[in-house]
Order: structure tokens, then sequence, then C-alpha cells
């Protein structure tokens, strides 16, 4: 009788480890945004009783992302959701994934071309119209701005630039400069400042990337310019938040971190428990899940926390 729930306990256990499905989610730099949706990654493992691992590199790095592509690949992992920082690069890496049965769908920043099945984030293009729109009302349709960027590769960045300049298209805002800091935080802050020195004139800046409104910010405070030089930005970190609180930041695009992270491991464990077909089907036909954004601005900040805090994802600062 023993034996035989020896046996049982024995192969109970082999059922679990080989159901104990792992999902892999490979983000693009150190940054509190990254925090937010590996926090969302590790909420939806836990509560579909699975494994998840997340690496991100420390700063924008296509070299280090594909090398842990390839590690997860060889690890054999049921499912992998990735943010490449470009594009073209990362295509034979997923071919040769989902050849291998495993897979690979985008977050936060896509690469369409490459089979992937899914891509779960902003509409980055939109959502840099939206960008420019803000600026173009902030500025009366005239004046100098620099952009601050952390990618001329990743598809968001691009698409974010492109949505920006096409909506102050028929205007007199002028784009001075687009500055390029490889999602490096103190380059990006020194890279603001020199911008403020060079153009004494300018009258707004758009921050790209998470950490580039803050960089921005910081610059202008710093500067004494709050106010004169308008800020137009994307994300609502803690520090981001804060400047909109004081008014140094005039608009942000909220994205959806925390949901992207959570997404990501819901649709692979639907594609390894149900088969990929079964959830396309389930999906939009463009294969896009748009996660939206908030337009966070000092007038609406005080809605914006109260709506984060209904949905369990309160933030503090
Ligand atoms: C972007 C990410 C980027 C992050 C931090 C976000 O706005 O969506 O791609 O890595 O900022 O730089």
């Amino acid at each position: 009788m023993k034996r035989f729930f020896l046996v049982l306990v024995i192969l109970l256990l082999g059922t679990v480890m080989i159901y104990a499905a792992t999902f892999a989610v490979i983000g693009k730099s150190v940054h509190p945004y990254w925090s937010q949706v590996e926090q969302g990654v590790k909420a939806a493992g836990k509560a579909l009783g699975v494994k998840t691992q997340f690496f991100v590199p420390a700063k924008e790095d296509i070299n280090a992302q594909l090398q842990m592509l390839e590690s997860f690949i060889a690890q054999g992992v049921d499912g992998i959701a990735i943010a490449p920082s470009d594009p073209t690069a990362v295509i034979p890496a997923i071919k040769k994934a989902l050849e291998l049965g495993i897979p690979i769908i985008t977050l936060d920043t896509d690469t369409p071309d490459s089979g992937r099945y899914v891509y779960i984030g902003t509409d980055n293009y939109t959502a840099g119209y939206i960008a420019g729109e803000t600026m173009k009302k902030l500025l009366n349709g005239k004046g100098k701005v620099v952009i601050g960027t952390g990618s001329l590769t990743a598809m968001n960045s691009l698409q974010r630039m492109q949505g920006f300049k096409d909506a102050i298209k028929d205007t007199e805002i002028e784009i001075l400069d687009t500055l390029n800091d490889e999602e490096d935080g103190a380059r990006a802050l020194s890279m603001a400042e020199s911008a403020l020195n060079a153009h004494p004139d300018l009258d707004g800046f758009f921050g790209v990337y998470a950490y580039n409104g803050p960089s921005q910010a910081l610059a202008v405070k710093n500067a004494g310019k709050v106010g004169k030089v308008k800020i137009v930005c994307f994300d609502t970190t803690p520090d981001i938040l804060q400047y909109v609180k004081e008014g140094v930041i005039q608009a942000t695009m909220g994205q959806k971190p925390y949901m992207m992270g959570y997404l990501s491991v819901a649709v692979l464990f639907n594609m390894s428990k149900l088969g990929v077909t079964n959830t396309l089907m389930m999906l939009p036909k463009d294969r896009i899940i748009d996660t939206g954004v908030d337009v966070v601005t000092p007038e609406n900040l005080d809605d914006y926390l109260k709506y984060m805090e209904e949905l369990g994802i309160p933030v503090k600062f």
C-alpha cells in the first residue's frame, strides 16, 4: 500500500513538473517602467500557476536581447514575449523559435515582419500623434521643439516620432534636433541640458521614452524655465507624475506597462494550453492588442491616480 502511494506521489509530481510551464519575457532596459511590466508578468504567473522569467538589459542592447532570446529557446521555454530594440535584427531568432514550436509574441514595441503571433501594447503612432496635437495646443501652433529619445531603431520610438511630426505638419512648429541617448538616463539629462544651452529660445521638449520627460523636466527646472519650455512626454512612472503635479511637465501619454506584462503571460498561457490557432481565434484579426493611453495633465492627475488605485495598481510618489 505504502509503495502504491509512493508511486502515486511520484507520478503526480511528474505531472506537475511536466505541466509547470515557463514563459519568458524580454524587455528593453532597467527602468521603473519595466519594473511595472515585470510586476504584471509575476502577477499573471502567480494567478495562472506557471513559472515566469523576466530579463532586461542594463540599457538599450539588441545583442543582449538576442543572446537571452537564444538562451530561452535553448532552454525550451513554453512561450516568449519580447520587446525588440531592433525589429529587423530579431527576425532570424524569432523564426527559429517558431519553427521549433515555441510561440513568440511582442510587447511594448513590435516586429510585424517576423511572424510573431501577436503584438500587445500601445498604438505608438496614434499616441505620438496625440502628443503632437497636445504640443500644438500648448504652443499655439508656433515654436521650436527638441525631441529626446532612446532609440533610432525600435519601432515604438520611430512610430511615436512619426505621429508627433505628422500632427504638427501644418503648423509653425519646428523640430530643431532629435537626440538619441540609447536609453541611458544620465546621457538623456546631459543632452537635455545641452539643448537648453544651445537653444535659449527653445519652446518645447518632446520626451519619447519614460526617462526622457523627467530628464528634460530636471534640466528645465535647473535652468529656471518651468512653464516657459513646455514638456510633453510618455509614461506615468512616479517621477513623471511628480513633475506633472509640479507643473513642470504639461502632459504625458500614460501607457499600461503592468497590463502589457500581465496580458503577455496570459496570451502565452492560452497558446500553450489551448493551442496557437484557438488563441488567435479569440484575438482581433490584425493580431494587435492595443492597451491604450491615458493623457495625464496637471488638471486630471487626481482622476488618473484614482483610476489606477481602482485597478489595484496604485502609483505612489
Ligand atoms: C517605452 C519603452 C522604453 C521605456 C524606458 C517607454 O516609454 O515604451 O520601450 O524601454 O520607455 O526607456
